[in-house]
């Protein structure tokens, strides 16, 4: 036996395995309700894909997603507001929900045939959905969001849709799970197997602990599939490398967010402003690239010409959670007992978190679920 192997004699009632947003959100959930939790995150919590991301409450074409997605959006956009005041409250940490409303440029006036077929189905996407969307027209855009250049012949307004700060956002869950008795961090522990008896998972192992749990979740982001291969269990969720840079003008240039095709703008309150983002299949590698760097300020300073002024002051990468039709895995793991997963969110995973820890927590305590659990089964 390996000398330094520590058997761990606690039995918590929920091992949760990766401390990104579902990890932290489900453990912070978990322990209001009275149960003990133990988390467990390879590196440091919060530092992955969770805090990569650009913090848009909403998809970013969300007439695109199944009815999986809006549902889930739907009720996270109602959980938010609590949830952040609730942190605040907790931490004094404010992760700055803000709601700046979202404006879909439609294409060039040389896409202009394509283009036209799709205020239609979007309009009615947010009238079967009763979400606050809106066709404008350049000059209502040029209204809402002057200083922008390009040639659209119109776009789609989403008043409704607010952005949160994800890296403060985490900051608050740490402090919050931090401040709470019944959960137990270990952060720089890799989980490498499961515990097996049986239909029964009775916890996990790093190389050197073992961790035991009435109930075992996954919550490791891209890199659930590689844990769920131990148990024989084929899910496909895979790593999507996302880029982004952030300037910092000296005056504030931005109030609302711009989607562009697939590239966006993001105002901060404090002036910041986010580009995103890139879509990359190169596994697990989140390092960042100069030509990410080229093709997102190209983009940023041709769509908001003034940012050209200023300078790029960071940029960074995360790998997403990529799954089918991004519609994210929540709920029990098939052939066993007490084994759960809530994973795969692909682009939307901080939409989406409240709801998805929600749901998946409702489940593990065999409670009635919120939604219709159907869509999201292993
Ligand atoms: C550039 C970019 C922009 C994005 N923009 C948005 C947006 O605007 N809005 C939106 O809703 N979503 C956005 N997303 C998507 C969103 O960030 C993700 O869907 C979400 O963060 C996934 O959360 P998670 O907790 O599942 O994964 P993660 O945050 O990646 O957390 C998983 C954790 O598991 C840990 N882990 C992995 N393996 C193990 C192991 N064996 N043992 C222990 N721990 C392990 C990892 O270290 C990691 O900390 C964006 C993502 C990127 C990259």
């Amino acid at each position: 036996m390996n000398p330094f192997f520590r058997v761990e004699t606690i039995v918590s009632d929920f091992l949760i395995i990766g401390g990104g947003i579902m990890g932290m959100l489900s453990s912070y959930a978990l322990a209001k309700k009275g149960f003990s939790i133990r988390l467990v995150e390879s590196q440091r919590c919060g530092q992955q894909a969770s805090w990569a991301g650009g913090g848009i409450v909403s998809p970013l074409s969300p007439w695109d997603y199944a009815d999986s997605i809006t549902n889930l959006t739907k009720l996270s956009q109602q959980l938010y507001p609590s949830l952040i005041e609730q942190l605040m409250s907790e931490t004094g940490i404010d992760s700055q929900l803000y709601q700046t409303g979202l404006i879909s440029l439609f294409g060039d006036v040389d896409e202009r045939s394509s283009v036209n077929e799709v205020p239609a189905r979007v309009q009615a996407w947010a009238a079967q959905h009763s979400v606050d969307l809106k066709l404008i027209s350049s000059d209502i855009i040029e209204t809402l969001q002057p200083g922008l250049n390009h040639r659209a012949t119109g776009g789609i307004w989403m008043p409704q849709v607010c952005n949160v700060r994800n890296p403060r956002l985490l900051k608050a869950l740490k402090q919050a799970i931090s401040q709470q008795p019944l959960i137990c961090v270990e952060e720089n522990t890799s989980i490498t197997e499961f515990l097996i008896e049986g239909q029964r998972v009775s916890g996990a192992a790093s190389q050197t602990q073992r961790f035991h749990a009435e109930k075992t979740l996954i919550t490791s982001g891209a890199w659930s599939q590689q844990l769920l291969s131990n148990v024989g269990s084929e899910t496909p969720i895979w790593p999507i490398r996302g880029q982004m840079l952030l300037y910092k003008p000296a005056a504030p240039l931005l109030q609302r967010i711009v989607l562009s095709g697939n590239r966006y703008l993001i105002p901060r309150r404090d002036g910041h402003i986010l580009v995103g983002s890139t879509l990359e299949n190169v596994g697990f590698d989140n390092s960042t690239t100069e030509q990410a760097y080229t093709e997102l300020r190209g983009y940023a300073e041709s769509i908001l010409p003034a940012l050209a002024d200023f300078p790029v002051v960071q940029q960074w990468a995360g790998l997403r959670p990529a799954s089918p039709a991004g519609i994210p895995k929540i709920g029990a793991i098939a052939g066993y007992d007490n084994f759960y997963i809530n994973a795969g969110h692909f682009r939307n995973g901080l939409v989406l978190a409240p709801s998805s820890v929600q749901l998946v927590v409702e489940q593990m305590l065999g409670e009635t679920p919120s939604l219709d659990c159907g869509p999201y089964q292993l």
